[in-house]
């Protein structure tokens, strides 16, 4: 997860204090996730799930990277 957050143009413009921020975000986002499944957030990764799978499938409860790999890993 950290090798994504590193490449991120954006991310490496901003200052040591707004990244510290961000992780904080990027925590507490995951310490909710683990908190209450099914709020928007992934919980195999934490992050996010996006608005668009969330309007086309309510209920998801992994973000599409996270559910495209469960669905290899759960073929049937
Ligand atoms: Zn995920």
């Amino acid at each position: 997860m950290s090798r994504g957050f590193r490449d991120a143009d954006a991310t490496q413009a901003l200052s040591e204090q707004a990244v510290a921020e961000a992780i904080d975000k990027i925590v507490h986002r995951e310490d909710s996730a683990v908190q209450a499944a099914g709020d928007g957030l992934c919980v195999d990764c934490g992050r996010k799930i996006g608005s668009e799978r969330l309007a086309a499938v309510p209920n998801a409860v992994r973000c599409i990277r996270c559910q495209g790999a469960w669905e290899q890993a759960n073929r049937y």
